[in-house]
This record gives C-alpha cells, sequence and structure tokens, in this order.
C-alpha cells in the first residue's frame, strides 16, 4: 500500500527568565493538545526557512537559528486515509516578538501561544516525539 507522505517542519525557541529556560508552544484551535509550532513547507521553501516562519505565524516572535534538533515522524488518519509524516525540527534562540501576538487568520489554527518552563514543558507536550525534542534541545543549550 502506497501511503501519502507529508513533510513539516517546526521549532524550539529557547528564552532565559532569571536561571529558569522557557519554551514556546502552542495549542492548535483544532485539539486540546499541548505541542511545538510546526507546519508545512511552501514550495521550494528550505525546512529552515519553513521551520522559522511557521514559528513565527504561529506563535508570533522570532528565534535566531540555532541548528537541526532531529526529525520526528508519526502517522494519522484524515478521512479514513492513513498518512505518514515526518517532521524536522530545529533550536532558535528567542529574538524579537511578543508571544500570542498572531495575525487574525491565524487564530482559526492557534488557540494559544505561551511561554512555559522547560521542565514543565518536558511533562506537558502532549506527544512523546515533541517531549524528546525538547529534551534533546536541552542537553545542547
Ligand atoms: P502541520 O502543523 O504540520 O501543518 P496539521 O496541523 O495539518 O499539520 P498535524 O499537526 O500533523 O496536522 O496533526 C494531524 C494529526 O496528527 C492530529 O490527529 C494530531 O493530533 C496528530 N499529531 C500531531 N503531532 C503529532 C505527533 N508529534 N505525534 C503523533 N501524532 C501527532
Amino acid at each position: 500500500m502506497d501511503i501519502p507522505q507529508e513533510h513539516s517542519a517546526g521549532g524550539v525557541v529557547i528564552r532565559w527568565k532569571g536561571a529558569q529556560t522557557q519554551v514556546a508552544v502552542i495549542r492548535p484551535a483544532s485539539s486540546k493538545a499541548l505541542a511545538l509550532p510546526k507546519g508545512h513547507l511552501n514550495p521550494g521553501e528550505s525546512c529552515e526557512a519553513a521551520a522559522a516562519r511557521e514559528l513565527w505565524e504561529e506563535t508570533g516572535i522570532h528565534g535566531k537559528l540555532k541548528g537541526k534538533l532531529g526529525d520526528i515522524c508519526y502517522r494519522y488518519s484524515f478521512r479514513g486515509r492513513l498518512i505518514s509524516k515526518v517532521v524536522s525540527f530545529f533550536l532558535f534562540f528567542y529574538e524579537a516578538g511578543e508571544i500570542n501576538e498572531l495575525e487574525p487568520a491565524m487564530r482559526k489554527e492557534v488557540a494559544e501561544a505561551l511561554w512555559m518552563d522547560t521542565q514543565e514543558g518536558l511533562m506537558a507536550l502532549s506527544y512523546p516525539g515533541e517531549r524528546d525534542i525538547l529534551a534533546k534541545a536541552l542537553k545542547r543549550i
């Protein structure tokens, strides 16, 4: 069986608050999940550029790219069809912008974007693959 493949890119954006580190996370409008910002690549767009664009669109912040963290893979079904997906994640350090200040159109996709202490994020992120990616980012900083 030929399973359609999707590729998205996303970001782990870290900022320092005193001795604490925080990560930018979102609550997608379509689910109760707590997730990292990510999204589909536009035609001709690099993974890094897509990750930076998606994190800005979904959270309202800009980050400085610090390198690739890794890929996560999962499958889901959409309208009865199985889809296989790879998401490439990159590490960013916070640079600018107000979290949760989103373009009105983005509100249909993101209920809320927020800073969360990274230790809390390790437990609260909904998907195991994203928790692993955050753990990898924390080892790297
Ligand atoms: P994108 O944000 O890449 O544009 P999307 O919003 O169209 O994609 P996904 O976020 O991939 O779609 O969600 C599709 C399905 O996969 C949903 O049921 C969601 O709960 C599930 N899902 C999302 N991320 C993960 C993950 N890391 N691991 C397992 N399942 C996931």
